[in-house]
């Protein structure tokens, strides 16, 4: 029997770190706090975290899915020296103009999360700093949301 597992879906950009707009420079990174403490009270109680990113910068060509990978490395570890492990990752690289099953507010990043990880997406949560994409998939699917708003999101 596979037993189903509980996780916090979470937006990278605007909401664990400063939005700044198709930029890959892990050098430019600065992690917002209350993500950290939302994350590891989640983790506490069991959750697996899971970040659910859009990054059309990748098919706009900004930057590759290589140079993805090494930023999102990068924040990992950030984040597991302030104690928070990340469960995994997963990123949309289409435009709005593909009309994928992926980018948020569509489901297929969590779908694919969820059975990849068996989690409980009912029983999950999603935080972001976008109503109508981090939030509009939260509804899409049933979960509960949390706003993350900070100064530099819209
Ligand atoms: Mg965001």
């Amino acid at each position: 029997m596979v037993v189903l597992k509980k996780a916090l879906f979470i937006d990278r950009d605007g909401t664990i770190i400063k939005d700044i707009p198709y930029s890959a420079d892990a050098g430019r990174i600065e992690i917002y706090h209350d993500a950290v403490d939302l994350m590891k009270r989640y983790s506490g109680e069991g959750y697996l975290i899971v970040i659910i990113t859009n990054q059309s910068g990748i098919n706009r060509g900004y930057f590759t899915v290589q140079e993805l990978k090494i930023f999102n490395d990068v924040l990992i570890h950030y984040l597991q020296n302030m104690g928070v492990h990340i469960d995994a990752v997963y990123f949309c690289p289409h435009t709005p103009e593909e009309n994928c099953r992926c980018r948020k507010p569509e489901t297929g990043m969590v779908t694919a999360a969820a059975t990849d990880l068996n989690i409980d997406i009912k029983n999950s949560v999603m935080a972001g700093d976008r109503e109508d994409m981090d939030g509009g998939l939260a509804e899409r699917l049933g979960m509960r949301f949390i706003l993350m708003k900070h100064e530099q999101s819209e």
